[in-house]
């Protein structure tokens, strides 16, 4: 969704930044791995203790800090393949660090077996969206689009951590719903997009010719 109208204002709004942060001698994937460490560290701990809003404006800081890669990597000349690997495996890593984060807070701290539930949807959900269009692009096709990508993923999750660490501070009691709404919308839309992703590649050219089996392979022994 933000992804749609996004990704070209933020690579120019980035680009001065890009160029200074290459200037110091930071590599791309320096950034990626600062970036990524970060952001476990503040979504492990920050989180499982109760502390939600500056959990989100921790990991805010540093998902921000990690979309800065991008821009190096064009303030350079270009990326390289290693560095995508590197940045979309990253990126799963902070996801589930950050789905983990909440799971516990909603386990031990909130004693909420609905909340566990919509995180672990999440948590798994969040993966596959991402795991469908690089297994369908490994096989040619294409898996983009759905409601639900990684900016609209973290913008959601944030805004609900981070209204309900401000409810529980100020003692605001309706505010400290917001990442229980958060959380729910965000498992039933990544369900959908994990639809989405599979309808699109049903629907991708050459996505239903039958591929012969290799002359040489034995039945049980196909790949995962
Ligand atoms: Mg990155």
């Amino acid at each position: 969704m933000l992804s749609f109208f996004g990704r070209q204002t933020f690579a120019k709004a980035t680009a001065p930044l890009g160029k200074a942060l290459v200037k110091t001698g930071l590599t791309p994937d320096t950034m990626t791995l600062i970036g990524t460490a970060a952001t476990i560290v503040a979504a492990v701990t920050l989180f499982p203790s109760g502390h939600l809003f500056w959990g989100t404006m921790v990991i805010w800081l540093f998902v921000m800090f990690d979309m800065l890669d991008g821009a190096m990597a064009r303030a350079r000349g270009g990326g390289t393949k290693y560095g995508a690997v590197l940045d979309a495996t990253c990126d799963r890593v902070a996801d589930g660090a950050i789905f983990a984060g909440l799971a516990w807070w909603a386990v031990y701290h909130e004693h909420s077996k609905q909340l566990f539930v919509a995180t672990l949807i999440v948590l798994v959900t969040s993966q596959v969206i991402s795991y469908a269009k690089a297994r369908a692009e490994a096989s040619g096709l294409s898996a983009d689009g759905g409601i639900i990508e990684r900016p609209d993923r973290l913008v959601i999750v944030l805004v609900g951590a981070g209204l309900t660490g401000i409810g529980g501070h100020w003692g605001i009691g309706w505010l400290t719903w917001a990442v229980y709404v958060a959380m729910w919308v965000l498992a039933v839309l990544s369900t959908v997009t994990v639809f989405q992703r599979v309808l699109a590649v049903r629907n991708s050219p050459g996505a239903r010719t039958v591929i012969p089996p290799a002359p040489q392979q034995q039945a049980g022994e196909t790949a995962s």
